[in-house]
C-alpha cells in the first residue's frame, strides 16, 4: 500500500490511517523503531488528541535522527567490547522500566573515541557503561547496546537504561583527576538539555518505564553526587515522560 492509497485520494487533507510507520524506518535506530511502534499502537487505540501525538512524535524521532544528532557505534566508530557482556533477558519493552541519568565526570568536550579507549584500556568495564552518551553539541552516541545490562548503577543495573551526559555538573566537585582532565565543574550545554529530552522521551514511549531518575537517586544515599546537582535539577521536568 502506497502513502497516496492511506490516504484515499485526498492526501492533502487525511492522516496516514497507521500514524506511524513509514519507508525508511527500517533503517532507524532499534530504540527508534520501538519507540514508532508504541505510537503505532496509540495511533490504533487512541482518540484523536493521542493520534496526533503519535504522529507529531513520530515525525520528532525521524527527524532527530536525520538531523544528525544520533550515532549509532558503526557510525562513530566503536571497538568491540572487551569480553562479553549480559544480554537483557526477554524483550526490551519487558526488560526496561527505569531510565537513569549519569554525568561522565570528564571533560564536557572529549571524544567519544577517546571516552571508549579510556574505558578499554582499564579493568573495570567490557565496554561504556551507560547505553547512550551525550556530547557537548548535543550528539547522542550510542554507547553499549540496550540489547547488553548496563553497568552504571553498581549492583542494580536490571531494568535501567543508562543515560550519561559529558561533562562534571556537581559544583565544587575538584579532584586532581578532574585538574588534569579538564573536567572542572560547569553546566550541561542548551543542545546537551534538549538531547536528554529528547531520548528520556523516546525511551520512556518505547518501552514505558515507571521510573526516571539522576544516578544519586538509586542505591546507597550519599553514594554518589552523579549526576551532579546541575543535572539532577532537570530530573523534575524529565520525569513528565513516565508512562506506567
Ligand atoms: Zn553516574
Amino acid at each position: 500500500m502506497n502513502l497516496y492509497t492511506y490516504c484515499e485520494g485526498d492526501p492533502v487533507n487525511s492522516w496516514d490511517p497507521t500514524g506511524h510507520w513509514q519507508e525508511g524506518d527500517e533503517e532507524l535506530p532499534q530504540w527508534a523503531q520501538d519507540a514508532i511502534a508504541t505510537y503505532t499502537s496509540w495511533y490504533t487505540t487512541g482518540d484523536s488528541e493521542l493520534k496526533e501525538m503519535a504522529h507529531a512524535r513520530a515525525e520528532l524521532v525521524r527527524s532527530f535522527i536525520k538531523d544528525g544528532y544520533y550515532q549509532s557505534r558503526s557510525d562513530w566508530g566503536a571497538k568491540p567490547a572487551n569480553e562479553d557482556m549480559e544480554q537483557i533477558s526477554g524483550t526490551r519493552a519487558d526488560y526496561y522500566d527505569t531510565i537513569v541519568i549519569h554525568h561522565t565526570d570528564r571533560s564536557q568536550n572529549e571524544n567519544i573515541t577517546d571516552f571508549q579507549s579510556d574505558v578499554l584500556s582499564g579493568v573495570e568495564f567490557a565496554d561504556i557503561p551507560y547505553h547512550f552518551v551525550i556530547g557537548a553539541d548535543g550528539t547522542v552516541y550510542e554507547g553499549r547496546s540496550l540489547n547488553y545490562e548496563g553497568a552504571h548503577c553498581s549492583v542494580i543495573n536490571t531494568g535501567k537504561t543508562g543515560i550519561a551526559v559529558m561533562g562534571n555538573f556537581q559544583p565544587g566537585n575538584v579532584t586532581l583527576g578532574n585538574i588534569i582532565q579538564g573536567a572542572l565543574p560547569t553546566e550541561p550545554t542548551p543542545d546537551q538539555r534538549l538531547s536528554v529530552i529528547h531520548m528520556t522521551m523516546f525511551l520512556s514511549d518505547a518501552y514505558g518505564v515507571n521510573s526516571i531518575g539522576g544516578h544519586r537517586d538509586y542505591g546507597t544515599p550519599g553514594a554518589t553526587q552523579c549526576p551532579g546537582d546541575s543535572l539532577e535539577a532537570l530530573i523534575p521536568y524529565l520525569q513528565r515522560f513516565i508512562t506506567k
